[in-house]
């Protein structure tokens, strides 16, 4: 055989291998967007030889985008943040229930429900400013009402999802009624209008423009591992709380995602869901925005983490929370908490 040749046999080989390997797909929809997650990618498809294709997207326009292709649509996996959003997916019916020995065993049964998983955590946290607020005063959600902060409270909209999460939390534990109060009250302690990220509010408190704010843990942790000398200062100037330690524990939410219902590579998809949930994935899964892993055993190495310390959780089923984020939404209209 002639070199010519030789290299022909070869291409054609390769050919059908690769066309074989393109069969081992899976298209996953995504509103993450860290660089750890291409690492996560990658080693999937070294474990199981499926390639992953990655639509990255905001979750409304993703979620219309499944909605609309309906039937046709290649999506396999959706994959999102916050239990709000989660929960609307489900509403709209896009997922398919997947049933796993793997994803029961591994995840809390908290963390998960039977169309859609959790695969890492973040905290709702109380930021102060040191040298204004007493931490005695903001170590509740609860406290944000209390008159004696008129004047020092901070949040991003309260329209939001991860604020809108946090009602739905006070309304499984308080009710309608006292949760519409208690945004009444935070609306009536502001700072000023809400407005910018967390992260903004995180920056107004160590200003002094605002007291107290409530923040998501990773951009907290962000800031911690931050090396930019402004962040450090920053974060001198500020105190966490660990909220509600004394009751029902800090609020969490989720970063997750589910098989889709149209899913054309199901196999795949329920693969790539049950890779989440392995040690590895979840050490980057979690560890690339600041997070924490579902699976309890899974250990991750983040100085800010670990800074942050331990704390008890709030263990109010994600699921159940979704159910009264719609109500949440009416009693801050109600209460003007926009
Ligand atoms: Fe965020």
């Amino acid at each position: 055989m002639n070199r010519t040749v030789a290299t022909a046999a070869l291409c054609a080989l390769f050919s059908v291998t690769s066309a074989h390997a393109d069969d081992k797909v899976l298209n996953l929809y995504t509103a993450r967007h860290y660089q750890t997650d291409e690492a996560l990618y990658a080693n999937f498809t070294k474990a199981t030889g499926i390639k992953v294709n990655r639509i990255e997207g905001k979750e409304d326009a993703l979620l219309e985008r499944i909605r609309s292709e309906g039937e046709n649509s290649p999506a396999d996996v959706f994959i999102t943040v916050d239990a709000s959003r989660l929960a609307k997916a489900d509403e709209m019916g896009v997922f398919a229930p997947v049933k796993s020995e793997t994803l029961t065993s591994r995840i809390p049964a908290n963390l998960r429900t039977d169309t859609w998983f959790a695969f890492s955590t973040r905290a709702r946290v109380i930021v102060y400013n040191k040298a204004g607020i007493k931490p005695a005063l903001v170590q509740n959600y609860e406290d944000l009402a209390n008159p004696a902060l008129k004047g020092k409270v901070c949040t991003r909209s309260g329209s939001h999802p991860y604020n809108l999460s946090l009602g739905a939390a006070m309304i499984e534990h308080h009710g309608i009624e006292k949760t519409e109060a208690w945004a009444k009250g935070i609306v009536a302690n502001f700072a000023r209008e809400p407005k910018g990220g967390d992260t903004d509010q995180i920056r107004a408190v160590a200003a002094g423009e605002c007291g107290v704010a409530i923040a998501n843990s990773y951009y907290v942790a962000r800031l911690i591992n931050s090396t930019k000398p402004e962040d450090q200062k920053a974060m001198e100037a500020v105190g966490i709380v660990w909220p509600n330690q004394s009751n029902v524990g800090t609020h969490i939410n989720v970063s997750g995602g589910g098989m889709l219902k149209y899913a054309p590579n199901k196999a795949a998809a329920v693969a790539f869901l049950e890779y989440l949930a392995s040690d590895e994935a979840q050490r980057y899964f979690a560890d690339g925005n600041n997070e924490w892993p579902v699976v309890a055993s899974v250990k991750v190495n983040n100085a800010a983490l670990e800074r942050l310390g331990a704390f008890k959780a709030d263990d109010l089923p994600v699921g159940k929370l979704a159910n009264s984020v719609a109500e949440a939404q009416k009693a801050y209209d109600r209460a003007g908490y926009r």
